[in-house]
């Protein structure tokens, strides 16, 4: 059996679960093993999403000690359920809670955990395939264990074949053996994003490092964001000195995004940034050092300082948007935002067109 722990938020699959599932059913028919999902939680009406991936049985752990989002009990839980059922292989997604639930249960059941899979054919054996250095190289790698525990990377998934069509689900629960010394850590407190569209499935992505230099130079990173009906990122520099929240932070240590657009002011393009953003469709640099990383690895680029430039682009973008109100609803990625055309057309400042679209 290929077991798929899937996040849930609000009671919808979170983004990275899909990817999950496509590798899960690879598996599957290769090992002719069924594929089942694994979840926490509400139940909602999280079949239903689950028919759609070619599930058909979904284990609900219950247990009052796995509410409040701990990674250790879950991971107790699910290396309980590995030995249960004795599955063939658990995928999660490569986020930070996939990672500590996955290790933890590794931990528990005494089996290695590869993380940061691209791609998995049975074993044992298991030949994987592993982004290493933030992304910027490919590993092939062995995996000698009975049970193979892997993170899968976003698009990890993508040359899946589609789901077969859709099935019934059904739902075991699954009570594990726990008691308080499993929980050392707890959530006291969940911020909600007031509104807008978040960092990780933005289309456009509006980021300030070091050269916007103040919390309030932020004011016109998030007016142009609205503008394009994108979210508003930053470098570790403005999450350092306090001027963003690190949920904001793009990089290495932040958020990996893949948005069609980054704009990235005043961010010099360290390497523990640029893996964060070097999977955007186009990029564009507003930066006054000609020689920055992030510049001479960018779309497009314009040389100046960004005090100049955001202001320049925002009544560019104000005047051809007319009366138009910027729309705080998020578009679907696929959409291209009107505004992104114009920039296409040549609205937006210049500075180094010799690029070539990133993907
Ligand atoms: P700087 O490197 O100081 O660059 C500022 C840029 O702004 C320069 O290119 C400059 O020419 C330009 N500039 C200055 N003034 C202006 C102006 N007025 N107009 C236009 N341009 C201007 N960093 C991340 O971002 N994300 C991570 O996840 C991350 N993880 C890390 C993990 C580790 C283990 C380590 C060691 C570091 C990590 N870092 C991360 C930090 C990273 O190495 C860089 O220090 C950081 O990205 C630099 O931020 P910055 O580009 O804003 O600042």
């Amino acid at each position: 059996m290929i077991l798929a722990l899937v996040e849930q938020e609000d009671g919808r699959l979170a983004d990275g679960a899909a990817g999950v599932l496509a590798v899960a059913r690879v598996l599957s028919g290769a090992r002719n093993a069924p594929v089942a999902a694994v979840a926490v939680g509400d139940l909602g009406d999280l079949p239903a999403q689950l028919g759609g991936h070619g599930v058909g049985r979904l284990y609900l752990l219950r247990h009052p000690r796995l509410d409040g989002g701990s990674p250790q009990p879950r991971g107790d839980a699910l290396a309980q359920l590995v030995d249960a059922v004795g599955a063939d292989a658990v995928l999660a997604a490569d986020t930070v809670a996939g990672t500590e639930v996955l290790a933890r249960a590794a931990a528990r059941a005494g089996l290695p955990l590869a993380t940061h899979c691209t791609a998995l054919r049975p074993g044992p054996p298991w030949a994987l395939t592993r982004e290493r250095g933030g992304g910027s190289l490919l590993e092939d790698a062995e995996l000698d264990a009975p049970v193979a525990l892997c993170t899968v990377t976003p698009g990890a998934g993508a040359g899946a074949s589609p789901a077969p069509a859709r099935c019934d689900v059904a739902v075991s629960e699954f009570v594990p053996d726990l008691d308080d010394a499993d929980r050392c850590t707890r959530v006291v407190d969940r911020q909600r994003r007031a509104s807008g569209v978040g960092l990780a499935s933005a289309p456009v992505v509006v980021s300030g490092g070091r050269g916007v230099g103040s919390a309030e130079g932020y004011a016109a990173l998030e007016e142009l964001a609205a503008l394009l009906g994108g979210a508003v990122g930053c470098s570790r520099v403005a999450t350092n000195n306090g001027w963003r929240p690190h949920s904001d932070q793009v990089g290495l240590t932040g958020t990996r995004i893949s948005p069609d657009l980054y704009v990235a002011c005043g961010i010099s393009g360290a390497t523990q940034h640029w893996v964060g953003c070097m999977n955007a469709r186009t990029i564009l640099a507003i930066n006054t050092d000609p020689e920055a990383p992030m510049v001479t690895r960018a779309t497009y680029a314009v040389i100046g300082d960004v005090h100049e430039v955001l202001p320049a682009v925002l009544a560019e973008l104000r005047a051809r948007a007319g009366a138009r109100e910027p729309s705080p609803v998020p578009r679907p990625r696929s959409a291209a935002p009107p505004l992104l055309e114009e920039r296409r057309a040549g609205l937006l400042p210049v500075g180094d067109q010799a690029g070539e679209e990133r993907r």
